[in-house]
């Protein structure tokens, strides 16, 4: 017998108790020193007690005790191939386009120049193949859900398809007797009640926008092309909409806004929807070396012994090549300011992630596509920006490049390279945009820690304050 690798434990202050978490089975216990210690003691041949002899059966029972380290990699390896084989949800991303009206500094894309004159489009005869593809994919998955999420550039610059896809699929759906659930991802400046009310009786799940950073920071960072700020419009569209459907916050933080998000959580706790936002997360804004940033957050690799440490410069996985939303609720960076904005988010009483449970994100999953403006599909979002990532295309054509991608994205496993580390369930190696985006190399892991850890001692110190009121 052996304790878990995937054991983490942070010890309560005042109290003579441990928080125990194992980040596979997902169980989270309070236990007493004793039972650290005995979880240490399991490899010594000591003689046990009846009484740790029990403890031992019920840390078994959730995880906190294995046979041996060889079957617990093995059990990792199989969870691995079922996250990527798991039939039941098919998630599809439609990019409706890659055009957007925002200006955002941060974003190389969106209305700069005469990007958005070339930038590409979904056409009606295009959105009609996506939809028959995707119903392919129904029949031949039977999921038990479509979950079906719209993005861009900024997907409402093409409501006709939008809306075709919608109805179209949620007809399909229903027809197989498939669950569907919408989400839209959008920078809020066209969201409106007729959409909301439109996409409703279809399967709307919910609307996501951004807001970086309270009104003069949001309207700095994500102006119009003519520098007019969007803050009072986005807030004015959200409070319409709140009535009728849960609206998720996203953010997008540098060293230039991140001080400003206590002050747009005290803005959004004191506005009447506040109680209607169903989830308020921020993260860092990643930029490309090449797009000279300014206020870039230097990130620090992890954990790679032997490597000097090495600041990451790349575009924000999400928004590679995509525009400005954040389609992505897996990316972790910024470590300190993340966990910083985490429990002010908390504080505010808005839902948030943990900070734990991230992954592993659907580049591991065989039923997740995205489908770029022209029909080509990529492994995730994050590299809908770049055609030669592009895995394959709706119309089945064989181009080698798509073949080689596809091979590439099969075979990721940057876990592989992780050793001990505890959080492997729940991270997978990181974010693999960003490790293609800062590292130059996909394969590799992408670390972010003292993220994780921070994520747990703060479960840790919530549920002793839970124990103690209960
Ligand atoms: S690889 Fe990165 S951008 Fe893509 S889904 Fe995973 S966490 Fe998100
Ligand atoms: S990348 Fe993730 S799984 Fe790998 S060492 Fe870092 S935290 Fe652990």
């Amino acid at each position: 017998m052996q304790a878990s690798l995937f054991n983490v434990r942070v010890p309560l202050e005042d109290q003579n108790d441990v928080f125990l978490m194992n980040t596979f089975t997902d169980a989270q216990l309070i236990v007493s020193r004793d039972v650290v210690d005995l979880l240490d003691r399991l490899e010594s041949s000591a003689s046990l007690s009846d009484v740790e002899r029990e403890t031992i059966a019920e840390l078994s029972e959730n995880g906190f005790v294995v046979n041996d380290r060889a079957s617990e990699r093995e059990e990792l390896r199989t969870f691995f191939r079922e996250v990527r084989e798991n039939a039941d949800t098919l998630k599809i991303t439609v990019l409706t386009t890659l055009q957007c009206n925002f200006a955002c500094d941060y974003c190389i894309q969106g209305d700069h120049g005469d990007y958005n004159k070339t930038a590409a489009k979904m056409s009606m005869e295009m959105a009609a193949r996506v939809a028959a593809w995707t119903e392919s994919r129904l029949d031949a998955v039977a999921p038990k859900r479509l979950v079906l999420t719209f993005f861009g550039g900024e997907p409402l610059l093409n409501m006709p398809v939008l809306y075709y896809l919608a109805e179209r699929l949620h007809a399909s759906a229903v027809g197989r007797g498939v669950e569907i659930l919408i989400n839209v991802i959008t920078n809020g400046l066209l969201l409106t009640r007729e959409l909301v009310e439109r996409l409703n009786p279809l399967g709307l799940n919910g609307i996501k926008v951004t807001l970086d950073g309270d009104r003069d920071a949001h309207n700095q960072s994500r102006p119009l092309r003519g520098g007019q700020g969007t803050f009072d419009k986005i807030i004015a569209n959200v409070r319409d909409v709140a009535p009728l459907t849960r609206i998720a916050v996203g953010g997008n933080f540098d060293v230039d806004t991140a001080d400003s998000y206590p002050a747009l959580l005290d803005f959004l706790a004191a506005q009447d929807f506040a109680p209607k936002l169903s989830k308020v997360t921020f993260k860092p804004v990643i930029r490309e070396k090449t797009a000279q940033a300014r206020g870039m957050i230097p990130l620090t690799l992890v954990g790679g012994e032997g490597k000097p440490d090495k600041p990451l410069n790349g575009a924000c996985m999400t928004s590679a090549g995509t525009g400005v939303s954040r389609v992505c609720d897996t990316c972790n960076f910024a470590d300190e300011k993340m966990s910083f904005l985490r429990e002010e988010t908390k504080k505010h009483g808005f839902n948030t992630a943990d900070g734990v449970h991230m992954g592993p994100c659907e580049i591991h999953k065989s039923h997740a596509h995205t489908i770029g403006p022209d029909g080509s599909l990529f492994a995730c979002p994050g590299f809908a920006g770049e055609a030669l990532q592009s895995t394959g295309h709706i119309d089945g054509r064989q181009d080698e490049y798509r073949s080689q991608a596809l091979k590439n994205f099969e075979r990721l496993s940057a876990w592989e390279m992780c050793n001990d580390c505890a959080f492997i369930p729940v991270c997978a190696g990181g974010c693999t945009v960003a490790a293609h985006n800062e590292l130059g190399d996909m394969h590799a892991p992408n670390c972010h820690k003292p993220s994780f850890e921070a994520g747990v001692i703060a479960m840790a110190h919530d549920a002793a304050r839970e124990l103690a009121v209960a």
